[in-house]
This record gives structure tokens, sequence and C-alpha cells, in this order.
């Protein structure tokens, strides 16, 4: 079966679409995106992306491309036409296409969009029963990846670094210090139980998972606090565990050629992934099923 992607206005097999060369998406990775989990058919922390999206486009001064009602139902049509119970939904925005020039066009410039859907949520429970290996390398991103764009380059060379070592995700510090890992927020666990992830700065990308995850927890009465903390910190935690969309909560029981505690995923790492698993399973949008 072909997948079905939604390109500026049209929904067309993804071996006919397309984007234009000269868009600036292409050329100057000026654009953003969203990657949204689909679960049971029924999106994830909707508002969250969409708000993120908006926050995106906005400290990029660029038109949005569509009503969050329109961004909304296009998503639910590209999900439908593509038969995705479990996946997801990836959105990108794009400056729009103008003659290469690194200044921005004019306002007249529309915006382009792009809309796939994929089968298949989150890695499988034998992993993150098992817990996962992640290596630390220096973050050499730009200063504004709170912005959600998709100059991906350092990313990507992280995640490569992270598969040549057989580890799940590269964890990303500027000079010792964490401040997330290459495609999911990073989080330890201190010796009094306490939940330490970076704070939502311009340092990190805002994980909406992180928001639930940290609602959650809150809710379940552990206490979290929001401050950076450093690889060296990591090694001694009680835990360390990854957020994300992809990856719902990832215990992390190696860095590099360490162990973290025991070697074995954490109690508080297992218990939120599992009130996390719960969440998705009570998911109910009225906004998508509108
Ligand atoms: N940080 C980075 C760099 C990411 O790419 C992602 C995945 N989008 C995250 C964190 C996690 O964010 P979210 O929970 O919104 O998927």
């Amino acid at each position: 079966m072909s997948h079905i992607a939604y390109v500026n206005g049209r929904y067309l097999p993804q071996a006919d679409a397309y984007v234009h060369i000269e868009d600036r998406g292409y050329q100057f990775a000026d654009g953003v995106y969203e990657v949204m989990c689909i679960w049971n058919g029924l999106p994830v922390d909707l508002t969250g992306h969409i708000a993120r999206l908006n926050r995106s486009l906005r400290e990029l001064s660029m038109a949005s491309p569509a009503s969050d009602g329109a961004l909304t139902f296009i998503m639910k049509e590209v999900v439908r036409r593509n038969h995705v119970e479990k996946g997801t939904v990836y959105i990108q925005v794009n400056r729009g296409v103008a003659p290469r020039a690194h200044a921005f066009p004019s306002k007249n410039v529309k915006p382009s969009l792009v809309i796939t859907a994929k089968h298949g949520a989150g890695p499988s429970e034998s992993v993150a029963e098992a817990g996962v290996k992640v290596v630390t390398t220096p973050d050499i991103r730009w200063k504004r990846v709170d912005i959600k764009t998709v100059g991906l380059l350092p990313n990507a060379m992280a995640k490569q670094v992270a598969a040549e070592a057989r580890a799940f995700e590269a964890l990303l510090h500027v000079d010792g210090t964490v401040t997330e890992a290459s495609s999911s927020n990073a989080w330890m666990v201190t010796p009094d139980k306490t939940i330490v992830t970076h704070p939502s700065t311009n340092a990190i990308l805002s994980g909406i998972t992180r928001a639930t995850v940290i609602r959650i927890a809150k809710e379940a009465g552990y206490k979290v606090q929001e401050r950076a903390f450093t690889v060296a910190e990591a090694l001694k935690a009680k835990e360390v565990f990854l957020t994300g969309t992809t990856t719902f909560v990832m215990p992390v029981v190696q860095i590099d050629e360490k162990t973290v505690a025991n070697g074995s995923p954490g109690t508080v790492a297992l218990d939120l992934r599992q009130r996390y698993r719960a969440f998705m399973d009570g998911l109910t949008d009225t906004a998508w099923n509108a």
C-alpha cells in the first residue's frame, strides 16, 4: 500500500509528492516541524504540538500555513488515508519558495505545508524493559534549539555517534552539562528520589512528552526539579531516562562504558513509563473527533 502525503493542498501517493527546489526549507533549513504520536487512532497531546508549532513559526516570523482547525483536519485526514492506528504524523512548514537569497522573502510568499503519517509507535516493550545504552557527545548545535527547525544536522551527527556505538541515543552536553539527547529529553533521578531535567530554556527543545511527564510525575507525588545536571551527576544517579514522542519514557542503564546504578531500569522510570502508557490508553480527544 502506498503512503499518502499531503503537500500544499493535495493528497498524493508519497512517490509523487515533491517540493520545489527553491523551497527555503531545502536551501536554508528554513522550516519547522512537529512529530506527533497517534495511539489507538488518536493524537497524543495535539494541543501541545500545535501550540509548539505556532510558537516555532512566531519565533521565525513565519506565516502559518493554515488555521489550527484546518491543520488538525488535514492531519486527521492523512492519518485516516494511511490507516494509522498506532504511529506518527509528521508536519513540516517551510517559509516557502523564493529565489535564493538569505534574507526572508516578501510576506506574500506562501509557506509550504507537508504532512505525512507512518505506522509504528514507540520502541518495543522489551527494549524498555531491558533499558538502553547512551553515549555522550558534545552539543554543537546553535543557540535556539528551543525552535523546532528542520536544521537537524548536528542531531543527525550525534545520533550517528550513537548508532556506531550500538547505543540507543546520544546524550548531548556543553562542557559536561547535559542539555538533552539528540531526539529526546534527558532526565535523572537523584539518590533522594528527586526527578531532575534541564529547564525549558533556549538550550533544549521543550518536549511535549517532557511537559506531560512532569505533570504525571507531580500528580503521582514525585518531586520534580527543573535544573541542569552534569554527565558526572548522571553517572552517580539512581536512575537516568529519556522522554520523547517516539521514545515515551525510556530507562537508560548505561552511559558510555559505565553502568547507571545497578545496570537495570529504575523503578521511577518504569513507573513513569507505565503511567505515560496509561495516559495514552485513556486518550479521548474532542478536537480530533469534532
Ligand atoms: N529534544 C529533541 C532534540 C527532539 O528532537 C525531541 C523530539 N521531537 C525531543 C527533545 C522530545 O520532544 P517531544 O517530547 O515533543 O517529542
